[in-house]
């Protein structure tokens, strides 16, 4: 297990403004987060780094932005309506509800070689579960018997329309997919691409989850970040593709997101816990305090969807080849992340509490860092450091990079303060500054300063000239 809690996460997070949790004011609101001054730009960079990566440096993928309500038939069709649920138990006391799911690993887990090594939750049905339960006697995390298991639909309803008593139900998307699939025509229609191609969307998507206090990993309302893959089965090699997504996926999370390859893992899906019309599943695993989870889906999803949505609108969503005139319904391969897990997950990974120096330090990566650099002269009641150092800082920030300005209290809390906020570089302003245009630089991690010309900032930071 990691050697920090979530609960030093979720500290660190409330106290630098990086996620509140919503409503606060009035009592907060279930799963449910907002992301203060420095979480919003974090939750940005994330996206951007992901829109980046995946749409605007590859020729093979566009973007999308569909609505966040679709047509309601959309989701008949894609099956949420039928059976996008979780197997619910209820505490038959005090009425709190659970994932039975989740209560059977628990158990499992508190009871160690009760059950045979192999035996995999996600593979009961809910008759399973109950018997489950039943069988050995489990009971809620308060001791009170449970309740039969049901299943819960996990969409979000509403309804549109001005005059009252005619509204119709519309339901908050549960995943971006689907906007996908229902523009595929459009997007073949009025771009030049061609198989293979993928489309790729980044946007809210809504689930009324039953599990609860599991800080941004699982809320109510997230950002989904989700591509859809399409290609002719007959010329592209499904498995060829597949490897080359997850290779792109693990790339992202180490390469571009800088997370230590020993806390990811690859994990196939059973045959029972895959989805029927799916010929391969994997999760990318991160090692999150409580636990490894889920981070990222990929699955290959065969025609599946594209047929479905053809029966419920009776419209065609086939494909004609450009060259060889042919006409077919293309696969998809499925990569499904939450940008709001990559939070967590860079959060986690970043967490470093240095016991030489005993101080917290966020060691993100630049790219992502909500600060790339903070300005501080050396005291704030000679004017001249202020206004040279107030040159400084404005050259950074007229050049795009994003740094912050204190001059509160003395430099080593105000290296604390950008430690804990994962701000890579500290350069103040001292009195040699007056002297001779160089200013010190302070590294993050290592604590070490070099002295450097102002102009030697332009190569740090990447400026053009
Ligand atoms: P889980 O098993 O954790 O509920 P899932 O298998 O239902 O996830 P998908 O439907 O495959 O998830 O969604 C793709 C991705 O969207 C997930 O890998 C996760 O990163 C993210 N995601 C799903 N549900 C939530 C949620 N409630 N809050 C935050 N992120 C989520």
């Amino acid at each position: 297990m990691p050697d920090y809690s979530l609960e030093d996460i979720v500290s660190l997070a409330k106290r630098r403004g990086f996620v509140y949790s919503t409503s606060e004011i009035y009592g907060g609101l279930t799963s449910s987060y907002d992301y203060g001054p420095l979480g919003a730009q974090l939750l940005k960079n994330i996206k951007d780094a992901w829109w980046t990566e995946f749409i605007t440096k590859r020729e093979d993928m566009v973007g999308l932005d569909s609505q966040i309500m679709l047509h309601p038939q959309t989701w008949v069709a894609s099956g949420h309506v039928g059976s996008f649920s979780d197997p619910l138990v209820e505490d038959t006391k005090n009425h709190k509800r659970y994932r039975a799911d989740h209560i059977i690993e628990s158990w499992i887990e508190q009871h160690p070689g009760a059950v045979d090594h192999s035996f995999s939750v996600e593979d009961l049905s809910i008759a399973e579960m109950d018997l489950f339960i039943s069988d050995h006697g489990v009971l809620s995390p308060d001791g009170n018997t449970l309740s039969e298991a049901k299943d819960f639909n996990l969409l979000f309803k509403t309804g549109i329309g001005a005059v009252s008593g005619e509204k119709d139900t519309v339901y908050l998307r549960g995943e971006t997919a689907q906007g996908i699939f229902s523009n595929f025509k459009q997007i073949t229609d009025s771009t030049r691409v061609t198989l293979p191609f993928g489309v790729g969307q980044v946007g809210k998507s809504f689930r009324n989850e039953i599990t609860t206090g599991q800080f941004v990993f699982r809320t109510l309302e997230f950002e989904q970040a989700e591509i859809e893959y399409f290609f002719n089965p007959e010329e592209s090699d499904w498995r060829a593709l597949f490897s080359d997504w997850k290779e792109a996926m693990w790339q992202f999370v180490t390469h571009t997101l800088g997370v230590r390859e020993d806390n990811i893992r690859w994990r196939q899906h059973t045959d029972a816990e895959r989805s029927f019309y799916s010929k391969d599943t994997y999760d990318l695993d991160y090692h999150f305090p409580f636990g490894w989870k889920e981070l990222w889906g990929i699955a290959y999803r065969t025609d599946y969807d594209l047929r479905q949505h053809m029966q419920h609108s009776g419209q065609s969503l086939e494909y004609r080849d450009p060259h060889a005139g042919e006409v077919f319904v293309p696969h998809v391969i499925e990569p499904a992340v939450g940008i709001n897990r990559l939070l967590l997950m860079v959060l986690c990974d970043a967490y470093w509490f240095d016991a030489e120096r005993h101080r917290t330090v966020l060691k993100l990566s630049s790219n992502l860092a909500p600060y790339q650099a903070a300005v501080f002269p050396l005291m704030k009641n000679k004017p001249d450091l202020v206004t040279k150092a107030r040159a400084v800082f404005a050259t950074l920030l007229q050049s795009g990079v994003r740094v912050t300005w204190d001059d509160r209290g003395n430099i080593g809390k105000r290296y604390l303060y950008q430690d804990e906020v994962g701000t890579p570089s500290c350069i103040t302003i001292d009195f040699e500054t007056l002297e001779n245009d160089t200013v010190t630089i302070r590294d993050r991690d290592s604590t070490e300063q070099e002295r450097m010309p102002i102009s030697d900032l332009q190569h740090v930071f990447n400026i053009k000239g």
